[in-house]
C-alpha cells in the first residue's frame, strides 16, 4: 500500500499548476489483512514505548482489545481510553469526549492509536495537537475519506467547527477488521466517494467563475479513485475483500490529496454543504448525527439532478460568460437514476426522506446551504443568479 503514496507522490511531482503542493506527512500506510500484527513492529522503530489507545465500546471490540492485545504482548506499556457515549447514546467529538481524552491520556504517552471511524479520529487528532504527540490512524470501516486529513471537525457549544490539528503519521487499515463494519459505514464511504463526482465539477467551475486555485493533476488522482469504486461497485456491495479494499484505498486517496492541496476542494462541493446544513440543523435541534457519507451520498443525487437540469439551459444563465464550458461540465454528471442503482446496492439511502430529512429543511438547504463556505458551486452559481434550484429539484420529476 506504500505504494499508493509513492504513486501519489509520483503524479503530483510533475505538476505545473502554480500552487504549491504539501509533502504528505504520512510515513507508512498499510492496508491489506493482518495488519494490526505490524502496530508494535512500527512503533518499536520509532522508538514509542508508552502508548494510549482511544476507541469507543464497539471498536474496542472490532480492533482495540486486539491491536492492545498486541502491543501488551510485545511488552508496550499500554492504556485504553474508551470514548463514553453522550445522553443519545453517540460518540461525539465535542467537549465532553476531547476532555474526557485529553484528561486520561497517561502523562508519559508517547504516541496515541485512533482505533474507529472518523469521530474517533477527529478526537484523537485533537487531542495529539494539543498534547504534541504522532497519532496512527486504526480505521474499522470504510467510511470516510477524512481518516489522514488533519482538519477535525468538532462540535464546540453545539456548533461544528474544523479546527485544523495534526494529520496521522501512519494508517493501519486491516481488512479482516474493515469487512466486519456494519454495511450502512461502507455504505456512507461509497457515498462519501460518490460525491466527488459534483465537488470535482464544482472545483472546474469555482476555477472557471470564482478564481479559485485549481490542479488538474490533483483532479484526476481524485477522479481515478472514484472511477476505482464505480468500475469495482459490485465487489463493494458485495463487502468483499477486494471491493472493500478498492473503496478503502480510494477513500485514503481522496483524503491524502487534500494534505497536498491543503484545502478540500477537490472532495467537497455543494454536496458536502448541503450535508453540513442538515447536520447543523440536527445539531440545533438536539437530533442523534446521520452518518457523513450517508448524507453526502443522498446530497450528491439531488445535487447531480439539478446540475444536469440547469445543463439544459432553460434559465438565464445562458447569457452569461463561460456558459459553454460549465454546460459541458455539469452535462456529464451520471443521472439521477444511476447515482441511485449504484447506492442502492449497498444499502445505502437514495433520497431526502429515506435519510429523514423534511421537504422543509431540504428547501431551506438548497437556498442557504452555499452562503455556509465562500467556495464556489453551482449551488451559489443558481442563488447568486436568481435562479430556485429547488424549481430545477421539482422539475427533474423523479422525487415526488
Ligand atoms: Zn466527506
Ligand atoms: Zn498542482
Amino acid at each position: 500500500m506504500n505504494h499508493l503514496l509513492a504513486s501519489i507522490r509520483e503524479k503530483m511531482k510533475n505538476c505545473h499548476c502554480g500552487h504549491q503542493h504539501k509533502d504528505i506527512p504520512i510515513e507508512v500506510i498499510e492496508l491489506d489483512q493482518n495488519v494490526l500484527e505490524l502496530v508494535p513492529g512500527y512503533l518499536e522503530a520509532k522508538n514509542y514505548r508508552a502508548i494510549t489507545v482511544v476507541c469507543d465500546a464497539n471498536t474496542y471490540l472490532a480492533a482495540g482489545k486486539h491491536v492492545n492485545n498486541l502491543l501488551e504482548e510485545a511488552g508496550f506499556n499500554t492504556y485504553v481510553c474508551c470514548v463514553k457515549p453522550n445522553d443519545r447514546g453517540e460518540v461525539a467529538a465535542d467537549e465532553r469526549s476531547l476532555v474526557q481524552v485529553l484528561l486520561e491520556t497517561p502523562e508519559e504517552t508517547d504516541a496515541i492509536l485512533a482505533v474507529g471511524a472518523g469521530t474517533l479520529h477527529d478526537i484523537t487528532r485533537f487531542v495529539c495537537y494539543q498534547r504534541k504527540l504522532p497519532m496512527i490512524s486504526v480505521p474499522t470501516a470504510a467510511s470516510v475519506d477524512g481518516f489522514t486529513s488533519a482538519g477535525a471537525p468538532l462540535i464546540i457549544r453545539g456548533f461544528k467547527q474544523t479546527i485544523q490539528t495534526v494529520c496521522p503519521i501512519a494508517v493501519f487499515a486491516d481488512l479482516d477488521v474493515l469487512l466486519q463494519a456494519q454495511q450502512s459505514m461502507t455504505a456512507a464511504g461509497l457515498g462519501d466517494m460518490l460525491g466527488k463526482f459534483t465537488s470535482l465539477a464544482d472545483w472546474k467551475i469555482s476555477n472557471l467563475l470564482g478564481n479559485e486555485p485549481y490542479c488538474s493533476h490533483a483532479a484526476e488522482v481524485t477522479k481515478e479513485a472514484l472511477e476505482g469504486c464505480v468500475e469495482n461497485i459490485e465487489a463493494i456491495s458485495r463487502s468483499d475483500l477486494n471491493g472493500i479494499k478498492i473503496l478503502m484505498e480510494a477513500l485514503i486517496t481522496s483524503g491524502i490529496v487534500m494534505v497536498m492541496l491543503g484545502h478540500s476542494k477537490p472532495a467537497s462541493g455543494a454536496e458536502h454543504h448541503l450535508s453540513h446544513y442538515w447536520e447543523m440543523e440536527y445539531l440545533r435541534r438536539g437530533k442523534a448525527a446521520l452518518l457523513h457519507g450517508a448524507k453526502v451520498g443522498v446530497a450528491t443525487i439531488i445535487m447531480s439532478s439539478i446540475y444536469r437540469q440547469m445543463a439544459d439551459g432553460k434559465h438565464g444563465l445562458t447569457e452569461m460568460e463561460h456558459w459553454e464550458q460549465v454546460r459541458n461540465i455539469y452535462a456529464t454528471l451520471p443521472e439521477q437514476e444511476q447515482l441511485q442503482k449504484w447506492l442502492r446496492s449497498v444499502n445505502g439511502p437514495v433520497t431526502a426522506k429515506e435519510l429523514g430529512i423534511s421537504d422543509e429543511l431540504l428547501t431551506k438547504s438548497l437556498y442557504e446551504a452555499h452562503t455556509l463556505r465562500e467556495r464556489y458551486t453551482g449551488l451559489k452559481l443558481l442563488n447568486n443568479n436568481d435562479v430556485s434550484p429547488i424549481e430545477m429539484y421539482y422539475a427533474t420529476g423523479v422525487f415526488h
